[in-house]
């Protein structure tokens, strides 16, 4: 039976995007996910892998039955009807509300395959649960093969490869059935520390699926004491080597705490020196969500107080030849010379920008803010020299 838990964190106030509607109430559909379709689709089809939705606006002058249980196929939600594309994919969590979790035009779209994680890492953005959600990664799979995406899509948890081999399938699935579609995947690489299954996923990723596995030390104790997982150093360097070795393509990330600050630049120096196949290195700023809240004045950096290193390690990048990008940095809080490096990272579900932006000659290029910095947890913009 399908769980009610939440498919992503909260919709966050003044977000770029909104992405969490209220389903009126005489709307009775059973969690999980369906097409949402639009633009005069009257002739509903339930041939597909997902059941469709029909969602029209209120002054819509299409005929709805009053009762019955074809009513069921239909929204009536001018703010739904508004904010979507046909064909997006909305999530129904049975509590009165459905959350769009594949849309076409979001700046990047990312699903949650589960809650489940053998990290604890102390600024994790969604903590993990016990709870058995298999169900997610099959409803993953039937999304992204209604959706068709031709872009990427982010696979995210939790940790998806605690799944083991079922990971395999999906993947499998997903290549058959969206070809089109190339998958990254966030994961913390402890799974591939077996070089056999490190194996298997190589020999079905390529160009299209790429992995991002954080490393936050060159230390095994500061990389395990962040993550929350005696070992955990061990594991992921041993799965970053044979990741590597299996040709599955590395996005490396790194994430500045008041923890490791001192490892910007071993760690990168790590990275280049005895890894192989990484394909990019990323260098992100915390996101006040999730334990990073709870944790924030242990663990938040101001970059200016990190800038030299920042700027040595982004050299070194550059220097052997790779892409290095920040992620998450509002502009005015980096040095000028960092600044090409940073990209409108934050999805737009996400993502806010502060009345100071309004003006601002580098908004257009800026990832601004997670809506839920604000509050407390609010680093001002900054005057731009
Ligand atoms: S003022 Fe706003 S838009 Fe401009 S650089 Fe700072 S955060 Fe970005």
């Amino acid at each position: 039976m399908m769980q009610e838990n939440c498919w992503r964190p909260g919709t966050m106030v003044n977000a770029v995007r909104k992405d969490i509607f209220s389903v009126p109430s005489d709307i009775e559909l059973d969690p999980g996910c369906r097409l949402l379709r639009k633009a005069g689709n009257t002739t509903l089809s339930s041939d597909g892998l997902l059941d469709e939705v029909l969602v029209l606006r209120e002054d819509s002058a299409i005929e709805l039955p009053e009762s019955g249980p074809s009513s069921r196929s239909f929204i009536v939600s001018t703010e739904l009807y508004d904010s979507i594309e046909d064909g997006d994919v909305g999530m129904f969590t049975g509590r009165g509300n459905v959350r769009v979790i594949l849309s076409r035009r979001a700046n990047h779209n990312t699903l949650l395959v589960t809650e489940r994680c053998d990290n604890r890492c102390s600024f994790c953005s969604q903590p993990p649960k016990q709870n058995n959600d298999d169900w997610l990664l099959s409803q993953a799979a039937m999304a992204l093969a209604a959706f068709g995406s031709e872009e990427t899509v982010g696979i995210s948890g939790g940790e998806p490869l605690l799944y083991g081999d079922a990971f395999v399938k999906f993947l499998d699935f997903v290549q058959k059935s969206s070809p089109k579609t190339d998958l990254h995947v966030l994961s913390n690489g402890r799974a591939f520390s077996d070089s056999s299954f490190a194996k298997k996923i190589g020999a079905r990723a390529s160009s299209n699926i790429t992995f991002g596995i954080p490393l936050y030390a060159s230390l095994g104790e500061v990389h395990d004491e962040l993550v929350g997982a005696p070992g955990a150093f061990s594991d992921t360097v041993k799965g970053l080597i044979n990741a590597g070795n299996a040709g599955i393509p590395i996005e490396l990330r790194f994430i500045p705490t008041q923890m490791n600050l001192d490892e910007i630049v071993p760690t990168i120096e790590f990275v280049l020196r005895c890894l192989s196949n990484v394909i990019q290195i990323s260098i992100m700023n915390l996101e006040p969500t999730g334990w990073a809240r709870k944790n924030w004045s242990n663990l938040y950096c101001d970059p200016s107080i990190y800038a030299r290193d920042l700027k040595r390690g982004v050299r070194m990048v550059r220097d052997a030849g790779l892409p290095v990008l920040l992620f998450n940095y509002p502009l005015c809080h980096l040095p000028e010379e960092l600044r090409d490096a940073a990209v409108k990272s934050i999805s737009d579900w996400k993502n806010f920008y502060p009345e100071e932006c309004d003006d601002c000659v580098l908004k257009q290029s800026c990832s601004g803010y997670f809506s839920s910095s604000q509050g407390k947890f609010h680093e001002s913009p900054r005057k731009i020299v």
